[in-house]
C-alpha cells in the first residue's frame, strides 16, 4: 500500500536526514527505484512529472502500475507516489488517479496572489483525500535555450505565507537549478535557507535540482532543514551510460542480445545502484519503518 509523504518527511525533518524523490519514466525505472528502496530499507518518494505522465499514456496508468508493483514486489518500506511540478489541473487529475502526494508549482502562475489562492484551494482538496501537498515559492532556475541562470532565491516572507496555508512541504529556490550545473555556479545560498527555515519552523523543505550539487552542500542543506531531495538527471545519466556500454560492447548483436529485457537491464541496474548510493548520501538508508 502506498502512503502520502507527510509522515516520512516529518520524521526526516526531525531526524535530520533527507528522503530522495526519484523521477520514474517507465516500468523499468519504477521497478529499479522500488528495488533500491527495498534493498536500502529506505522510505521512498517516487515521482512523475507531467511530461512523464503524458509519455506513459496518463496518470492512471502510472498510478495503477506503481500500486501493482509495490504489491507484486512485496515492498515493505513506505512509498509515496508524487506528482512533480504539477499545474493546478494536473494536481486534481493525479489526486483522482490515486497518487498519494502532489506538487503544485505555482511559480508558473502570473503572480503570487494566484499561487496563494490555488494553494489554499488545493490544501483542502488534497487533505480531504489524504494526499500530501508540496508547493513552491519563486521558481527554480534551469537551462533554457542554452542559457543557465545562477538559480533564483525565494523570498522568506512569501515562504511563510504559503507555509501558513497548511501545506505539507515547501519547495523554495536557494540557488539550486534543474539539469546539470554550469562550471561557474556559485553554490547553494545557505543564508537564504537559514532565513526561510526561521520563517517556516519545522515545515520540511524540498531541494530541487539535486543532480550535480556537491555532496557536502547537499548534506549541509539537509542538516539545515531540507528533508526531500529531488533527483532526476542523475538517473538519466547513469541509465544512458549503461545502455551505451551494452550497445558499444556489441552485446545487442550477440545471441538474443536484442531482447529488450536484456538490452534495458544494465540501465535498470545502474539506476538501482545510483539510487541506493544517493539514499546513503541523504541518510535515509535503514530509515524505512513498518
Ligand atoms: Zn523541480
Amino acid at each position: 500500500m502506498l502512503v502520502n509523504a507527510t509522515a516520512m518527511l516529518q520524521k526526516a525533518e526531525a531526524g535530520h536526514y533527507g528522503v530522495g524523490a526519484f523521477n520514474e519514466n517507465n516500468l523499468e525505472w519504477a521497478h529499479a527505484i522500488l528495488t533500491a528502496a527495498e534493498e536500502a530499507q529506505s522510505p521512498l518518494i517516487m515521482q512523475c512529472s507531467m511530461g512523464a505522465g503524458k509519455y506513459q499514456t496518463g496518470y492512471k496508468t502510472v498510478s495503477a502500475m506503481v500500486h501493482a508493483m509495490v504489491e507484486a514486489l512485496n515492498i515493505t518500506v513506505p512509498v509515496a507516489l508524487h506528482l512533480d511540478h504539477g499545474s493546478y489541473d494536473a494536481c486534481l487529475e493525479c489526486i483522482d488517479a490515486g497518487f498519494t502526494s502532489v506538487m503544485y508549482d505555482g511559480s508558473q502562475e502570473a503572480d503570487f496572489e494566484t499561487n496563494l489562492a490555488n494553494t489554499k484551494k488545493l490544501v483542502k482538496i488534497a487533505h480531504n483525500k489524504g494526499v500530501s501537498l508540496e508547493c513552491e515559492v519563486g521558481s527554480i532556475g534551469g537551462t533554457e535555450d542554452g542559457i543557465t541562470g545562477m538559480g533564483e532565491c525565494a523570498d522568506p516572507k512569501e515562504c511563510k505565507i504559503i507555509a501558513d496555508c497548511g501545506i505539507d512541504f515547501l519547495a523554495c529556490g536557494i540557488g539550486n537549478i534543474h539539469g546539470l550545473y554550469p562550471a561557474d555556479w556559485k553554490g547553494l545560498q545557505f543564508d537564504v535557507l537559514a532565513n526561510i527555515k526561521k520563517e517556516v519552523g519545522d515545515l520540511p523543505l524540498v531541494l530541487h535540482g539535486g543532480t550535480g550539487i556537491p555532496a557536502d552542500q547537499v548534506k549541509k542543506a539537509i542538516s539545515m532543514g531540507v528533508s526531500k531531495v529531488n533527483v532526476n538527471t542523475d538517473l538519466q545519466v547513469v541509465f544512458a551510460e549503461a545502455t551505451r556500454g551494452y550497445v558499444e560492447a556489441g552485446k545487442d548483436k550477440a545471441e538474443k542480445g536484442f531482447d529488450p529485457r536484456k538490452e534495458l537491464k544494465p540501465g535498470a541496474e545502474a539506476i538501482t545502484a545510483k539510487t541506493k548510493e544517493l539514499m546513503e548520501e541523504f541518510g535515509s538508508t535503514g530509515k524505512g519503518w513498518n
